[in-house]
């Protein structure tokens, strides 16, 4: 149960950073953390903001987003995250935002490229672009996340189209930190490809 205290704690701190770096407003976005050495894991209730975030605002479920324990909502992602989670042995969080430059830069369909060397020393692979054509990753697109793990399996993250960043890691803080170097990553290469056609 200590375990599982600190996770939730860790989860608040991440979520209340990335609501105040701006990589997520309002109520969008979630979080997650697998409950160590079980098929089960700590989420987000849906409608809640990440600015709000308290660790009695997480409900626990299984791989399939049933509930297992609290009160509240899944967020409506949670199929996703316990696909990662099942996908990936090695990832013990996810965090998804709709961040802004991620979202300008999916417009393009292209892998995000590591236009900083932050970003090639910390993310170490571009970033793949996944055109999901629907605002939740349902289980009939999971062959497209599926895809993108086969071609790399420790992708750190991928963006979704029209929707923005998810990001996985070995605990919520690095998942998050992930998630606002992605964005970072986004904006400098929006910004790179303005001062080109401006300069060039
Ligand atoms: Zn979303």
């Amino acid at each position: 149960m200590e375990d599982l205290q600190l996770l939730k704690e860790q989860m608040v701190l991440a979520s209340k950073r990335a609501y105040h770096r701006g990589i997520q407003t309002g109520s969008g976005g979630n979080i997650s953390a697998r409950v160590p050495g079980k098929d089960l894991m700590i989420v987000k209730a849906s409608g809640s903001s990440f600015e709000d975030s308290t660790v009695d605002g997480f409900v626990i479920t299984d791989f399939d987003g049933n509930l297992v324990e609290g009160t509240g909502k899944p967020t409506r992602e949670a199929l996703l995250h316990g696909y990662l989670y099942r996908l990936c042995p090695e990832v013990n969080s996810v965090i998804h935002c709709h961040s802004p430059y991620c979202i300008g830069w999916a417009s393009t369909r292209k892998d995000l490229p590591q236009v900083t060397w932050h970003s090639k020393l910390k993310i170490g692979t571009d970033i793949p672009a996944i055109d999901v054509p629907a605002p939740v990753v349902k289980p009939e697109y999971f062959p497209m996340i599926k895809d993108a793990y086969d071609k790399h399996p420790d992708l750190p993250a991928f963006i979704l189209v029209d929707h923005g960043v998810v990001a996985v890691a070995k605990d919520p803080i690095n998942a998050e930190h992930t998630a606002e170097l992605i964005e970072e990553t986004a904006q400098v290469a929006l910004l790179e490809a303005i001062a080109k056609k401006i300069i060039l």
